[in-house]
């Protein structure tokens, strides 16, 4: 055989997954663990490329290949696919190398026709059963490869369902069904326009083809574009005998988590539902059972499971999502994967695992997405407002998380207010793979049907997305845009807050409060922290920075913004009376009442820092950005500084610059206006003396000046710097050390940085601007393009984000080794964006940085990155 394009789950392992997809590579790995799983074959992803190469077709040789492979299958199973006695029925079922939950279709009950349900009812003596298959064949079947909306097929349910006055599906009889049926059919001529194909073989190839169709429809496109996952991988198709949950009360089907997806606790968690099939449980038709009631209803089955559950936990190493069928008392296996988790399951999860010697800290750190951290390190609610406002409904905690925002009732209508700035939460009766793009631009999600894994839930614990989920409590009416709930009506714009971890629901917002790192948390950033060379410290400019960032683990400020403290209401006054003086000594004048203001916000972030090293960086951008914009304002400032308001308009116009990025700023400033750098410096050091008297430590300040392209900048400016500072310390009669260095982020700094180093105590590379400057993309207008430059594969991912290897890292590796080359205890660093990039930090681990600095909330993040650095390059 030239090309081996079909596989018996005998013959595959969880290894193969690039080549058997997920859900075949397991399907394969529990065949051969021994495990009740019903016999298939799955066919290759390389069939599905085979399939996009050769016009969209099935090649002969696949095709042969499969029905090979059938036959095995009915030797096995003892039935003949497209007998109509006795036949075989399968499911055909799409799985790619990475699990893409809903986005691809399965087709349950396939090679049924109006021949074979006769034969099947008699074989099993059940009648309801039978065509309650064929019945579901038909729809999914006509949804699946034929794009009739489901829907479509709904409407005549709920009619039937209405006038008979059921509450279920399973009280559907079989005259129901069968008169469903015959409806079906008319419908899927009517929509299709073809009658529905009687012949299995046709229905199979039909099925295959447009299971490799799918790979390419918009939901999964939207979902790779999503999760960054190739778009020519191609997906496998699995086609296994059916086992069947609609048989009765000794049938059922469910899914289940080893451990609690959500929190991360260990004990078997899931639901089930009897006498249902497939997509039953999920989809929120009925509500189901939590799995434990299994226990009582089916003790032996229940105990099967556990121990398979514990099987499968052991052998994978990891917490496992699982589906079943129990057919007529008979446990089957359907599928296990890896189970997607909160942040905070993540991390429980691995902690709990290294003490069960199931893993080790390694491995624990390698598992946690530094991502996801973001989840645990957004605010929760005040508990004090909480305890007093009352919830309006109870649902299902889906997902933890505070969300508070205003609801909308679709997934075009919530993006569309996401967009213009609003916070959203999307209110819906149910969620489908069609509102992704609205789950992820929502705070929160709130859905009034389905259960614990229901999609909605599915999904935004994926997100790390706040959702409650089944809140039967309220009736969702998504044409008028309202919400019941006790009677009252809350419609599109109203706020709630939802508690995704109580499943609570409240009207209006609730106050929310800074999170901490506790518990597993600090256990496995403990643990990361052992590992990483890089220290990590953060950009913090006030007190509540510092503080937040010294709560998530910062060992220092790399950068500490001085203009933003000058942007304060009662600042902001005197230091537009600076810029506007046209002479030195008014300008000296205003600086003077500047001056206080500034040493005491100094003072307050040295108090909190202690000795960590914090960076300061003196004045940086352009002086216009001072001054007001409006007429109005300009009116108001010339009147209270008592001058020309046409002077004023004159002076602020002359400020004025066609490119301000790469005009009067950062040190040509400092340069210029040296009063300026005077004022800064004395603020830094009389700050530092001070803090270090009146707490008794000592404070070794690091003063750092932006911009630097050549070392005639810096060496005019070191001057002023050393000049002032001696002179504070002489006043103050004090003997502190302090360090003198430099931002890196002109490239012409970079290819000097030996003669640079020569006079610098420490580098900071700039990276936002470095990536500007280097790229020359202007980092303002860069939005415009760069989405379209990922589309087209110019770029992988946007540079201001995630750190361009190539060109800006290369001039920054440059600059590494011409700087150790003429100063080898230089210290060295990075503040842009990039601090907080795991990809990014990553290379910065590689360059042989010292220190990253990112903002607080990405503190975490960065130690956690900087230790996976470490354990990958291992
Ligand atoms: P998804 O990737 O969306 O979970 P699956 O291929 O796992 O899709 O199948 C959808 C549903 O159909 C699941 O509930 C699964 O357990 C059920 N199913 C799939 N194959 C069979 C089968 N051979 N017998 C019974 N149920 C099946
Ligand atoms: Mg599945
Ligand atoms: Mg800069």
């Amino acid at each position: 055989m030239n090309n081996k394009w079909v596989y018996l789950f005998k013959e595959g392992s969880k290894e193969m997954k690039s080549l058997l997809g997920g859900k075949g590579a397991n399907l394969a790995e529990m065949t051969n663990l021994d495990l009740p799983v019903p016999g298939g074959i799955t066919i290759t992803t390389k069939a599905c490329n085979e399939f996009y190469k050769n016009n969209k077709k099935l090649s002969e040789e696949i095709v042969e290949q499969i029905y090979e492979h059938i036959k095995i299958l009915e030797i096995e199973t003892g039935k003949r696919f497209g007998d109509i006695e006795n036949p075989l029925l399968v499911s055909v079922r799409s799985g790619a190398a990475i699990s893409m939950p809903g986005m691809m279709d399965t087709i349950l009950n396939l090679g049924i026709n109006d021949k074979s349900v006769i034969g099947l009812a008699n074989k099993t003596q059940n009648k309801r059963f039978a065509f309650d298959s064929y019945r579901r064949f038909i729809q999914m079947f006509g949804d699946v490869v034929l794009s009739i909306p489901k829907y479509k097929f709904d409407y005549v349910l709920d009619d039937i369902k209405e006038n008979k006055n059921y509450q279920n599906d399973t009280e559907l009889t079989k005259e129901d069904l069968e008169e469903l049926i015959e409806t079906y059919k008319k419908i899927f001529v009517k929509e299709a326009g073809i009658e529905f194909p009687q012949n299995p073989n046709e229905q199979l190839l039909m099925a295959i083809e447009a299971v490799f169709n799918s790979w390419n429809n918009t939901r999964a496109i939207t979902y790779r574009n999503l999760y960054n996952i190739d778009h020519n991988i191609g997906t496998a198709v699995n086609i296994q005998s059916m086992v069947f949950g609609n048989m009765g009360a000794t049938s059922g089907t469910g899914v289940a988590f080893t451990r609690n997806p959500s929190t991360g606790e260990k004990y078997l968690y899931g639901e089930f539902l009897i006498n249902a099939q497939g997509e039953d449980v999920v989809a929120g038709i009925r509500t189901p059972l939590q799995i434990y009631k299994l226990e009582s209803i089916m003790p032996d089955i229940y105990n099967q499971f556990i121990e398979i559950a514990g099987i499968l936990e052991k052998h994978y190493k990891d917490m496992q999502d699982m589906e079943f069928t129990i057919e007529q008392g008979k446990l089957y296996m359907l599928q296990t994967r890896t189970g997607k988790r909160t942040a905070e399951a993540a991390i429980r999860i691995a902690v709990e695992m290294v003490n069960e010697n199931l893993i080790d800290k390694q491995e624990a750190i390698m598992r946690i997405d530094p991502k996801s951290l973001d989840q645990l390190l957004h605010p929760t609610f005040d508990l004090d407002t909480q305890r007093k406002a009352k919830p309006i409904a109870k649902g299902l905690p889906a997902s933890p998380g505070a969300a508070t925002g205003k609801i909308y009732f679709t997934a075009g209508d919530a993006v569309k207010a996401a967009k213009s700035g609003e916070k959203v939460i999307l209110v819906r009766k149910e969620t489908s793979p069609e509102d992704i793009e609205g789950m992820t631009m929502a705070e929160g999600i709130l859905t009034s049907r389905g259960g614990m894994t229901s999609h909605a839930a599915v999904v935004a614990r994926g997100m790390g997305k706040c959702c409650v989920a089944g809140c039967d409590d309220i009736y969702v009416d998504e044409e008028l845009k309202i919400f019941i709930v006790n009677n009252e009506k809350i419609s599109e714009g109203s706020y709630i807050s939802l508690d995704g971890s109580l499943g609570l629901i409240y009207n209006g917002v609730i106050k929310t409060v800074e999170p901490g790192i506790s518990g597993n948390f600090n256990t496995l950033m403990k643990w990361a922290d052992d590992f990483r060379r890089l220290s990590i410290r953060t950009n913090a400019d006030t007190p509540k920075d510092a503080q937040a960032a010294i709560n998530f683990g910062a060992e220092g400020i790399g950068l500490c913004r001085t203009e933003h403290m000058f942007f304060d209401e009662s600042r902001i006054f005197s230091v537009r009376k600076m810029i506007l003086s046209d002479n030195i000594s008014d300008r000296e004048n205003a600086l003077e009442e500047i001056l206080p203001m500034q040493k005491n916000d100094f003072k307050e972030i040295y108090k909190i820092m202690g000795i960590k090293p914090v960076t300061i960086r003196l004045l940086d951008p352009p002086l216009h950005e001072f001054l007001p914009h409006t007429d109005d304002e300009i009116k108001k400032l010339a009147d209270s500084m008592n001058i020309n308001l046409y002077l004023l308009k004159e002076k602020a116009n002359s400020l004025h610059e066609f490119n301000p990025m790469l005009g009067h700023r950062g040190c040509r400033l400092l340069i210029t206006y040296s009063e300026i750098t005077k004022m800064q410096i004395r603020a830094i050091m009389e700050a530092a003396i001070e803090v270090c008297k009146e707490e008794n430590i000592d404070i070794t300040p690091e003063i750092m000046v932006p911009l630097i392209g050549n070392v005639k900048e810096l060496k005019y400016l070191k001057d002023i710097i050393v000049e002032t500072a001696e002179k504070v310390k002489n006043e103050k009669s004090s003997n502190i050390k302090y360090l003198i260095g430099t931002m890196i982020e002109v490239p012409r700094a970079c290819v000097t940085s030996n003669e640079i180093a020569e006079i610098a105590d420490f580098f900071s590379y700039g990276t936002n601007d470095l990536t500007q400057m280097t790229y020359g993309f202007s980092r303002d207008d860069a939005g415009k393009f760069i989405g379209d430059y990922k589309d087209f594969k110019i770029l992988d991912s946007d540079p201001f984000q995630s750190i361009d290897t190539v060109g800006v890292g290369s001039l920054l590796k440059t600059s590494v080794k011409l700087g150790k080359q003429t100063n080898s205890k230089i210290k060295l660093g990075i503040c842009g964006e990039h601090g907080g990039d795991p990809e990014s930090i990553k290379f910065f681990n590689e360059a042989l940085l010292d220190y990253v600095s990112c903002s607080p909330y990405r503190v975490p993040v960065a130690r956690l990155s900087a230790a996976q650095a470490i354990i990958q390059e291992r």
